[in-house]
């Protein structure tokens, strides 16, 4: 079966995610940062290393079959790709901000105001939707300074903590889109077996990442409330200890109901909990 080839970014925000992801699924390679390309030692796969902006491009036209970047990046540059799986890292949003001594407090005030960014088509849409007329100035970086130097009058940008707005005397005004890494694919190999088995590792790792083993003790008498409390992947392994009456639940839990069970089983008559990451969950 011919090579699949997979996109990564080169290096910036999303190689070392990607790279820990491709891993996790159980993929061997070096990850050399002078090669372009690096072959997978056991899988019928190669990894090209690149920049963000190339990626989708390459993968609509083949080049690559795969990719994993940011979403902002396939909505700016519109290439026709397929979705194959979000993949819960490099979380950002682009938003548009205003200086923080602006009175600009509504959208439409900003008909006919010029705002800088690297993302002009995203915003061409936003605004065309919404029937506001701007004039877009595309920048390819450091955005954050074209209102201090007179070039506009909002920007649009990446936010993810908005340290970067703060620091340069701008405030967050509104959300263009919510971005986070995703593995995409070309039209034509979404279907190839290679990329159902990649997709399905990917899954079994997410699934995993988003879920604890959580095993606890608890006596006879308090099992019934302590099971009411989790409800697992399945129903809880429950196994005799050695002291009489007491038993330990094994069972899996969602990581965003963590803490919240975690104090409830407690209350609920559960000892001993330990809570343990697991590598994956193949349904
Ligand atoms: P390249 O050299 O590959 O072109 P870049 O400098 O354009 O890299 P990075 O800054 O490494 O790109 O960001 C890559 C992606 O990470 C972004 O497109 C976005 O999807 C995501 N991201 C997550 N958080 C942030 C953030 N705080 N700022 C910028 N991008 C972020
Ligand atoms: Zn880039």
């Amino acid at each position: 079966m011919k090579n699949l080839k997979i996109a990564i970014q080169k290096s910036g925000r999303l190689n070392q995610k990607s790279v820990e992801l491709l891993k996790n699924c159980g993929l061997s390679f070096e990850n050399y940062k002078s090669s372009l390309k690096t072959p997978v030692h056991n899988f019928n796969l190669e990894i090209l290393y690149l920049r963000d902006d190339d990626i989708p491009g390459y993968v609509e036209q083949g080049i690559a079959d795969l990719g994993i970047v940011g979403e902002n990046i396939i909505q700016e540059t519109e290439a026709e790709v397929e979705y194959i799986e979000r993949l819960g890292f490099g979380k950002c949003s682009l938003k548009i901000a205003t200086p923080i001594s602006s009175d600009i407090s509504v959208l439409s005030e900003l008909n006919g105001k010029s705002i800088a960014t690297s993302y002009p088509n995203i915003l061409k849409k936003f605004f065309d939707s919404k029937n506001i007329s701007v004039h877009i100035h595309e920048i390819s970086g450091s955005v954050e300074i074209a209102p201090g130097l007179g070039l506009s009058d909002a920007i649009c940008d990446i936010v993810s903590t908005g340290a970067t707005l703060k620091n340069n005397g701008l405030k967050p005004f509104a959300n263009v889109m919510d971005s986070e890494a995703i593995l995409i694919g070309n039209k034509e190999i979404v279907e190839n077996p290679l990329t159902l088995e990649l997709k399905q590792r990917v899954c079994s790792v997410l699934r995993a990442k988003s879920t604890k083993y959580v095993v606890l003790n608890v006596e006879r008498d308090n099992l019934k409330k302590v099971l009411e409390l989790l409800p697992g992947v399945k129903s809880p392994t429950v196994v005799p200890l050695a002291e009489d009456n007491w038993v330990a639940v094994h069972t899996v839990i969602p990581e965003d109901a963590f803490w919240h069970k975690i104090n409830q089983l407690k209350e609920a008559g559960a000892q001993g909990l330990v809570v343990m990451p697991i590598e994956k969950i193949i349904l």
